[in-house]
């Protein structure tokens, strides 16, 4: 049905309008008004909100489960698995690598930080970058009930797949507990579907909130910084991907890219790569066509490991803050931004604001004050949904390479007039 479909995108930009439009008029016309701040910044856009997000949150986890236990016992041999896996997690890391090497490069001929004098009073606390084995080691659950409550990503994709492959291999029992699981998988997506029609009201109300308290002034000081990071964020997910995408698989990038927006619009508002899931999952199977088999395991696990627009960001601040503190980084430094960067992506979740985090284990690295982060975080809200939107089109743009090389992709369906989220 077209006329519901484009209506769900349609109704989601007119709630981004009206909700920036009203937090714009309550900001000026009632400036630090503790009514519109204890009854609507703090009170009615929070509430609605906050339940937004955690509509979305709820799903996040049966559905990776329930999806990848569904994907992983109808693939037909182990190898499979392991050509997925590999397939996946190379690009995964490739566009990582791409993505911080162009943010450097742009970054170094821009110079953002040349100039700037800036003083922050806050500080920032930094934690050590994970190491290696420490990531490994983090892969496998001693609870999987424990890694479900705390979301752990990660290990809930083990977790899927050792389940899947023995229910794959369990005979009789696998078979009658895969219909269950089939019916499950059926279930949730439908209360997907349901809950998606919560957006409009759920973006009108977060954007509402943020442009309340946003403080545009400090926008101002950090432009220079703030533009070379946005635009490297749309030079990679504009001409990157696309030539990616044209190059590894043949595969339009402009019917991607138009098949992308409810995603990058749920990417955009949430600024959660993880809440965004049961919509980028919808997308890549509903709209784009690819099986399943191969997204039920590319995005949970692309929506914790590959984080390019993070990674954009941090190649720029990496270089932004070097510059502001008149301190010279080697090409050595340099490609030690580039491994700790990566390395920390495949740690940490994806979720609102993690992205300075890991900003915070990319300087300490390379001897950079941490500090230097205060100096940004005034325009980090703004660059988090960006940068979470160019993320999640990562995630989605290897699912398709994956998919059609896998031979797990439903062209037809590719290139249909679109099949729209959250009708039926
Ligand atoms: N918010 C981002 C995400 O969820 C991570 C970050 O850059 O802070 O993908």
């Amino acid at each position: 049905n077209q006329t519901v479909k484009y209506s769900l995108t349609t109704k989601i930009l007119i709630g981004m309008f009206l909700g920036i439009l009203t937090g714009v008029l309550l900001r000026n016309i009632f400036p630090e008004s503790t009514f519109v701040d204890h009854y609507f910044t703090n009170g009615l856009f929070d509430v609605i909100g906050k339940i937004f997000v955690a509509s979305l949150k709820m799903l996040v986890v049966p559905l990776v489960f329930v999806s990848l236990v569904c994907g992983t016992c109808s693939l037909s041999d182990a190898s499979t698995l392991g050509r997925l896996g590999f397939k996946s997690i190379s690009l995964y890391l490739v566009t990582t690598a791409i993505a911080i090497s162009l943010a450097i490069g742009i970054a170094l001929l821009i110079s953002p930080g040349e100039g700037v004098n800036l003083t922050s009073g806050a500080t920032f606390d930094a934690k050590a970058a994970p190491t290696l084995s420490e990531v490994f080691i983090n892969l496998f659950p001693s609870n999987p009930i424990k890694s479900m409550a705390e979301g752990n990503m990660l290990q809930i994709i083990v977790f899927a797949l050792l389940f899947g492959i023995s229910m794959a291999i369990a005979g009789p029992a696998g078979q009658r507990l895969a219909n269950v699981f089939e019916d499950l998988n059926a279930v949730i997506m439908k209360l997907v579907s349901i809950l998606m029609n919560l957006a409009p009201y759920g973006v009108y109300a977060l954007m509402a909130k943020l442009f309340i308290v946003q403080d545009f002034s400090t926008i101002a000081n950090l432009m220079k910084y703030f533009l070379v990071v946005f635009g490297t964020l749309l030079i990679h997910a504009l001409i990157t991907y696309p030539v990616l995408l044209k190059a590894l698989s043949g595969l339009s990038p402009v019917t991607f890219l138009i098949k992308m927006r409810d995603a990058v619009l749920f990417a955009f508002s949430t600024s959660s790569s993880n809440a965004t899931i049961p919509v980028t999952l919808e997308t890549v199977t509903r709209k784009l066509g690819v099986n399943n088999k191969v997204a039920s395991f590319t995005v949970p696990l692309g929506a914790t490991i590959n984080m390019d627009g993070t990674a954009i960001m941090q190649g720029v601040a990496t270089v932004f803050i070097a510059q502001v503190f008149s301190m010279d980084l080697t090409l050595g430094d340099y490609l030690m931004v580039i491994l700790t960067a990566t390395l920390a992506s495949v740690g940490t979740a994806g979720v609102p604001g993690v992205g300075l985090i890991m900003l915070a284990m990319v300087l300490q690295q390379v001897g950079l004050p941490v500090e230097g982060i205060a100096l940004i975080i005034g325009v980090d809200r703004l660059l988090d949904m960006t940068r979470t939107a160019v993320n999640v089109t990562g995630d989605c743009m290897v699912t398709c390479v994956v998919g059609k090389s896998e031979k797990q992709m439903d062209l037809e369906r590719y290139h249909a007039a679109e099949a729209g989220l959250a009708e039926e």
